[in-house]
């Protein structure tokens, strides 16, 4: 046994440190691993283990990777859950007696990514902190690479807390999550996100929680601002959790948090509410089956040409809004536009020249920024001053605002193309940034250096001709410097001032004084230059790190501007309507089409719908009809274009007069979900009764074959309480799809339940679906039909066909008894039930079930078959 070598000693007293990261340590131009963390990021990254001789009797176990790219390195570490702590040397090697000082400067973690190729461009990144007991929860979260922050809280019951907080989480999808224990302790909510939003998580000791010290880091955060200013003052909860929002983002961003300049607290209840499985349910920013973008809502209505505008667009469908007013506000800027494609054009065309200007900043404030990055800021703002010109032309009140507000930046241009080169290199530290007249003493250096050169070239035409020599050559290289090369068979005739330098095989190379005179004017100008240029380029960092609220506000106005632009042209190209709004929860739409099913079918031609709801009469809706007819298509499409209305966008549809909603939810039934491979745990979460207990009368509910998952009367049953409990207490509007026939019965026994269906034709053995909604039931399913469209065989389909001649013909319901009495009248159907249970037993796939699943099918099948005894 030996003792590690002080390097070694150095590395290990780091890494004790940051336990939980993998530690970047930098050796000259590298960033090593060593040990345990050399062999996780050598398997995760595909790099070579090596080792070290460590002083220990065995080598450790070794790996790294070059400074210049580490940057892709950590971004696909951070990606695959680890955090990365970055250990620089802090002194320059150089000067340093002994060993070279090194500290950590930074922890990437998934939360707090600046830059690196791993974040999307239209998307925030946020990192959210919670703190969470019985009394209520506060919820703060940022996005580092843009330099947003927000702030909220809810009092109430901790079920209701818990609630809240996971819906808000939905909205924002953070990657990160650090918290209170107490947050953690409700492991079915804690399976949730993590299945649902799959976060980094800390959490946190609950002991550490001090309102004191979360306001003393608050106040030192807000600099001169105060927490009344902030709107803050009585928000305890908001308090805690932005406390320690920022001590950990002082604790992994080593306080490079200058650039969070915005702290918003907000009340959510100025939003409407969607639960993260409606938000997945309608598809709004991904689809459900491939989790894409297209084929999703977003797809369809994202036209943005910038980052922040893309970035906004889904924060406006993530909060839509409930004030008419302000809906109008935006359905203005969208008319506008919409009627005025030429100005649309111009205006389109200059947002497509403006980067992403948050991120930008952000970097410059923080990060290395290139010369390439700040060239990209000056392009982006150096259309600014016509966009606003534009602006004030068009009259309009809200766009004048806009262009009252935004900053035209014209010193920051100037600033920028005065100091910067057309064509920087990427690197700093190589010159070669600042444009010539930025600095005199800048092109003096340079003037040095190009008449170095001259110099040179003189000196070798006059050595020529002072030696004879026709081969003598003055070169350059970085170990030798200048030197002057004499072929060896010229070597006879050097003069006696030439002093040897390096002997090669066919020349031999020397030096002169005048020579090293010439060198050192030339090497010194050129060193003083590149100094100089990195220092200058410093100092218009942080000249404009100075302005970063300026930049950042005008980037958010940019940001309005390109979203309403998006949706004034995809109504155009979508011939969507501007829709009137009320506020006495009637919700009229004539011709309503779902935009993104409508996309995607193409050759046919999608059947639009008329739709009525009230909060009297036309309250629930019980829509019936064969599978594959519409139906969940029909009420998604509502639900979107009240979603639509409510964030400021025209909508599909002829016509359309919306009652403002406070909330929509939508559950499917657990037989889809379970396709999809949700545990039925999962399904739970998000149970109906939460429907119950947080719908208003002014919600909009969609529930899609609710009560399939469970057996036949189980799942009747509970559909039928539901919808009387909807239509006597909650009063919200509802659109309720089902294959239980019995439940249009309702109709006749329930003020404000209304039945309707969707038409389809049988045609021999085909079906023709009609796609139309009309009032009405129907209790043909279609089903063997629709299974030939799906294509199961043939004789599969005969033999379907036959039982169910048999079936109908001994089974026949009457639809006026109580559901109570006629399950018994079904012992008929006993029979056929028993071999369908058997087959159903037969084809489970044991081996594709978690155990949860598992034991859920197991439960089911203990039920089913007690109910086939009784
Ligand atoms: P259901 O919920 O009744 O089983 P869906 O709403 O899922 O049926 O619709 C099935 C398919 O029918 C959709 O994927 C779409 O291709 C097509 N479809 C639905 N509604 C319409 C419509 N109004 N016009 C044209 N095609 C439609």
């Amino acid at each position: 046994m030996g003792t590690l070598t002080p390097m070694m000693q150095q590395y290990v007293d780091t890494k004790k440190k940051y336990e939980d990261a993998l530690l970047f340590f930098r050796l000259g131009d590298f960033y090593e691993m060593f040990f345990e963390d050399a062999k996780i990021a050598s398997r995760e990254l595909e790099i070579a283990l090596t080792s070290r001789d460590c002083g220990l009797d065995e080598k450790a176990p070794m790996c790294g990777v070059p400074h210049h790219v580490a940057e892709t390195y950590v971004s696909r570490l951070v990606d695959k859950g680890y955090k990365v702590a970055i250990c620089e040397q802090v002194e320059d090697p150089a000067l340093a007696k002994g060993l070279v000082k090194r500290d950590v400067v930074r922890i990437v973690t998934p939360g707090t990514i600046v830059d690196g190729n791993l974040l999307d461009e239209k998307s925030n990144n946020f990192l959210a902190s919670i703190y969470l007991d019985e009394y209520g929860v506060g919820l703060s979260y940022v996005d580092n690479s843009t330099g947003e922050m927000f702030t909220t809280e809810f009092i109430g019951e901790e079920e209701n807390s818990q609630r809240f907080v996971l819906d808000e989480l939905g909205k924002i999808m953070p990657s990160e999550i650090v918290c209170n224990k107490g947050f953690t302790r409700d492991k079915k909510m804690i399976g949730v996100i993590r299945n649902k939003i799959n976060p980094y998580i800390n959490v946190q000791e609950d002991t550490s929680v001090d309102v004191e010290s979360s306001k003393d880091s608050i106040l030192k955060f807000l600099k001169k601002d105060d927490l009344e200013n902030n709107r803050l003052k009585e928000k305890i909860y908001s308090v805690l959790s932005l406390g320690k929002l920022i001590d950990y983002l002082r604790d992994t961003q080593f306080n490079a948090i200058d650039h969070i300049k915005e702290l918003q607290y907000y009340e959510p209840d100025h939003f409407m509410l969607m639960d993260i499985n409606t938000r997945a349910n309608l598809e709004i920013h991904e689809t459900m089956r491939s989790k894409e973008k297209r084929g999703a809502l977003i797809g369809i209505l994202d036209k943005t040409q910038t980052a922040m505008g893309g970035r906004l667009l889904r924060k406006w469908l993530e909060q839509p809004l409930l004030d008419k007013k302000q809906i109008e506000s935006r359905l203005d800027m969208v008319e506008f536009l919409g009627n005025n494609p030429f100005l649309l054009e111009e205006i389109k065309d200059i947002l497509k020249t403006i980067y992403d200007i948050e991120r930008l900043i952000s970097k410059i404030s923080n990060g290395n920024p290139s010369g390439r990055d700040m060239l990209a800021l000056s392009q982006s703002i150096q259309n600014i001053p016509q966009l606003k010109g534009i602006l004030l032309e068009t009259g309009l009140k809200q766009f004048n605002r806009l262009q009252e507000e935004m900053d035209d930046l014209r010193d920051i241009h100037q600033l920028l193309t005065s100091a910067l080169d057309e064509n920087p290199p990427l690197s700093v530290k190589e010159g070669g940034i600042i444009r010539q007249g930025y600095n005199e003493y800048l092109d003096e250096l340079r003037v040095s250096k190009t008449k170095g050169k001259e110099w040179l070239a003189r000196f070798e035409s006059e050595e020529k001709d002072r030696t004879g020599i026709r081969t003598l050559k003055v070169g350059y290289n970085r170990i030798m410097g200048y030197y002057i090369d004499i072929r060896k068979s010229s070597v006879d005739q050097v003069p006696d001032n030439y002093i040897r330098k390096q002997t090669l095989a066919s020349s031999e190379r020397y030096y002169t004084t005048e020579l090293k005179e010439i060198e050192d004017k030339i090497l010194g100008a050129d060193e003083k230059a590149i100094q100089l240029e990195y220092e200058l380029f410093q100092e218009i960092r942080i000249q404009i790190k100075k302005e970063i609220q300026r930049l950042q506000k005008t980037s958010k106005l940019i940001a309005v501007l390109d979203v309403v632009m998006s949706l004034a042209i995809v109504s155009n190209a979508n011939s969507f309507t501007r829709p009137s709004l009320n506020t006495k929860g009637i919700i009229t739409i004539e011709e309503g089409r779902h935009p993104v099913v409508e996309a995607t079918i193409k050759h046919q031609l999608f059947v639009p719908n008329d739709a009525y709801m009230d909060t009297r009469d036309h309250m629930v809706h019980i829509i019936t009809g064969p599978n594959m007819a519409g139906k969940s298509t029909f009420m998604r499409q509502i639900a979107i274009i009240v979603l639509l209305a409510q964030i400021g966008s025209f909508v599909p549809a002829r016509n359309a007069d919306i009652g403002i909603v406070d909330r929509i939810f939508t559950r499917i039934g657990a037989s889809d979900n379970l396709s999809q491979g949700e545990s039925t745990f999962m399904v739970e979460m998000n149970e109906v009764p939460n429907i119950l207990r947080f719908a208003t009368s002014k919600s909009l509910v969609i529930l899609d074959e609710v009560g399939r998952g469970t057996s036949t009367f189980d799942g009747l049953s509970i559909a039928w309480a539901v919808v009387e409990y909807i239509a006597n207490k909650v009063k919200a509007k509802t659109l309720f799809a089902t294959h239980y026939h019995e439940l249009t019965q309702l109709q006749e026994r329930l003020q404000g339940v209304k039945n309707y269906t969707i038409t389809a034709e049988e045609q021999g053995d085909d079906i023709i679906f009609l796609r139309k909604i009309i009032k009405g039931s129907t209790n043909q399913s279609f089903g063997i039909q629709v299974a030939r469209l799906a294509g199961i065989r043939k004789e599969v389909i005969q033999r379907a066909s036959e039982v169910l001649a048999t079936i109908e013909g001994s089974h026949n319901i009457n639809m006026d008894q109580p559901i109570e009495q006629k399950n018994q009248k079904q012992m008929n159907l006993v029979d056929y039930r028993k071999d369908f249970f058997i087959d159903r037993i037969r084809n489970i796939d044991i081996n594709g079930l978690t155990p949860m699943d598992a034991l859920n099918t197991l439960n089911n099948l203990v039920e089913d078959a007690k109910k086939l005894k009784e």
